[in-house]
């Protein structure tokens, strides 16, 4: 049964996209049967994999993860398969804006888990990518989730805003989904050169510690580039730093998560591993990140926040 993951952060521009999309191709490069489910109107994971939908959504028939949700078609139907084996898309359309509303009348928050349900044992890892809000849908898909992964721009404010990420966190966990973990933050368009872009990575470590990949994505102008040909960075770019950077995240988290995966060289070609069970856990599983090595160790996977953490970000 696949692990369902959600890349959340209700800021934009903080890299969700960037990371469910590139994660999700090195998870499949390493072997792991992937399934990206594009849950944003805006449809940028669907674009970045060179799935382009049509402009006009009048002229289109329904299709994509919308019409599965409105119980149009059967969810497997709408599954695409992509160049890059075993990775399959869930593709969005400028109609799922309208899902915000149609799904509001559900105080239960199911669709997306109920919709998405059939399609679990398929695949080893299903990742969600989530508008930028904290409305109907991201909640939705907070449901739907195991766990959920959260991209922190290296930015000044980076930390703005995870408070009431992090209560809404708590609130669907009370009410609608126990089981919800944190998988981990993120630390994204991390620029080595900058004192800010190092003080405000360590600063997310302190606040969260154990909770934070030891995987650093550098601001890389491949990452950038990569969408507007419609691949991901592993293809467009098999060599360079944003590539390393998520090849690393796909480790950390094939190893948290103790997902198949076989490992890719340098080059993205895979390399057989020892089985998933088997891979030990550790600092010395985390690989090191570029562009600089980073001593912390890989991810705790933990039930809950301590009011400590809430209130350090108050
Ligand atoms: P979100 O989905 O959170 O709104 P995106 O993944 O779309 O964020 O990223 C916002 C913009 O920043 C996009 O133009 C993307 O190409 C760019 N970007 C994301 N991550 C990086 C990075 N590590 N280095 C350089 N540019 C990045
Ligand atoms: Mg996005």
């Amino acid at each position: 049964m696949g692990e369902c993951v959600v890349v959340v952060n209700q800021k934009g521009g903080v890299g969700k996209t960037t990371t469910a999309v590139n994660l999700g191709a090195a998870l499949a490069e390493g072997g792991c049967r992937t399934l990206l489910v594009d849950l944003d109107p805006q449809s940028n994971a669907t674009a970045a994999l060179g799935a382009g939908i049509p402009e006009d959504a009048t002229l289109a028939p329904r299709c994509g993860v919308y019409a599965a949700l409105c119980g149009d078609t059967p969810i497997r139907d709408q599954v695409q398969p992509t160049r890059w084996t075993p990775l399959c898309l869930l593709p969005a359309t400028v109609e799922l804006a309208g899902a915000e509303v149609e799904l509001a009348a559900d105080p239960t928050r199911h669709a997306v888990k109920s919709c998405l349900a059939p399609l679990l044992d398929d695949y080893d890892i299903v990742l969600l990518d989530t508008p930028p809000s904290l409305g109907v849908l991201t909640v939705n898909c907070l449901v739907a989730a195991d766990s959920l992964l959260v991209p922190v721009q290296c930015e000044y404010f980076a930390l703005e805003g995870l408070r009431q990420l992090l209560r809404t966190i708590e609130l669907v966990r009370e009410s609608l989904n126990p089981e919800l973990e944190i998988l981990g933050l993120l630390r994204t368009m991390h620029d080595g050169r900058t004192n800010l872009s190092q003080q405000v990575a360590a600063q997310i470590e302190q606040f969260f510690p154990g909770r934070v990949f030891s995987t650093l994505i550098p601001r890389n102008v491949r990452l950038s580039e990569a969408p507007s040909f419609g691949l991901p960075v592993t293809c467009y770019a098999p060599v360079c730093a944003g590539t390393a950077a998520y090849r690393a995240l796909a480790k950390e988290v094939a190893v948290a998560l103790r997902l198949p995966y076989e490992g890719t060289d340098e080059l993205g070609a895979p390399v057989p591993r020892k089985p998933a069970e088997q891979l030990p856990e550790g600092p010395e599983t985390a690989p090191a990140p570029p562009p600089e090595p980073d001593p912390s160790p890989v991810l705790i996977r933990t039930p809950s926040l301590s009011e400590a953490e809430l209130v350090a970000l108050d």
